[in-house]
């Protein structure tokens, strides 16, 4: 499957389905967690049983992690490209089947509702931890500070642009142990929103880029969010695509401009831009073609 239709969940989808979650699985506990991908699982101590029976506090969400926390132990999950959560009001009977099909791990309450984690395509990224501290899940103790915290000022964000020296602001985004939660699709939509070139060296951005940087990063992600906000895992991709101003757009019209809206392609993804909001109209050298040419 291609990076639009849906691609990673970033944060506002995760925070939705972590939302979404934590109102269905108050006051409920596991009844057991099934796995069907083996080599989804990331840990085995403490064992997936260690969940059994145990009552659900929470479920929050770290970067693009999701966090269910059951009486001191946590289920994390990260989705990656083509990962996703299905609610289901019943589970079925039979037990998930080892190596069949998309459902990689699956979480039965106590009154037999429940969700399954899926994982569509043949990239098989998803990544399911059992752990008692979730810092104890590399990637979560690795993630830089949450893009919505209140702590993350202005002057936080031209910290980590100087620090981050040559590497373009577009890499310096989509880092997770740099910003958290920022993926190929949001770090195009606020990178648009700033009229920012992707390319830009990271420590070269003015006071004023940064600001702009700094506004877009808000705003971008706290609209995502709202209109994300209330609705249920089935519906969050279409929601996030139709919010979606450039990325996965190529050849459409920019929304703001009205100018042609270009793409770079790499092996496994594709980024997208605005020429003239982003660039002073000239479009970008794909790398992957002049590589070619050379
Ligand atoms: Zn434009």
């Amino acid at each position: 499957m291609g990076g639009h239709n849906g691609g990673v969940p970033e944060l506002p989808e995760v925070q939705a389905l972590a939302d979404d979650l934590a109102a269905r699985l108050s006051g409920r506990a596991v009844a057991r967690v099934e796995v069907a991908a083996f080599s989804a699982l990331k840990t085995y101590d403490p064992p997936v049983t260690a969940l059994h029976g145990l009552l659900v506090d929470g479920v929050t969400r770290h970067g693009k992690f999701i966090d269910v926390e059951a009486s001191g132990l946590h289920l994390v999950m990260h989705l990656a490209r083509g990962g996703w959560v299905r609610w289901r009001d019943a589970i079925p009977a039979a037990p998930l089947r080892p190596g069949k099909g998309p459902q990689a791990a699956r979480v039965v309450l106590d009154d037999d509702s429940g969700f399954d984690v899926t994982e569509a395509g043949t990239q098989k990224r998803l990544a399911i931890y059992v752990v008692r501290d979730p810092a104890h899940v590399p990637g979560i103790s690795r993630l830089g500070p949450d893009p919505l915290a209140a702590d993350f000022t202005v002057a936080a964000l031209r910290r980590i642009l100087s620090t981050a020296g040559r590497t373009q602001v577009k890499g310096t985004l989509r880092d997770q142990s740099v910003v958290a939660g920022i993926g190929n699709a949001y770090s195009d939509e606020v990178l648009h929103a700033a009229r920012l070139s992707p390319y830009k060296p990271s420590s070269t951005l003015t006071e004023a880029e940064s600001q702009a940087l700094y506004d877009a990063i808000r705003d971008v992600l706290a609209d995502a969010i709202e209109r994300s906000a209330g609705l249920a895992a089935s519906e969050l991709k279409a929601e996030k695509k139709t919010g979606l101003r450039v990325h996965g757009r190529t050849g459409e019209s920019c929304p703001v401009c009205g100018d042609t809206v270009r793409e770079v392609s790499f092996a496994d993804r594709s980024m997208q831009y605005c020429p003239t909001c982003q660039t002073g109209g000239k479009p970008l050298a794909d790398r992957r073609l002049s590589r070619l040419l050379k």
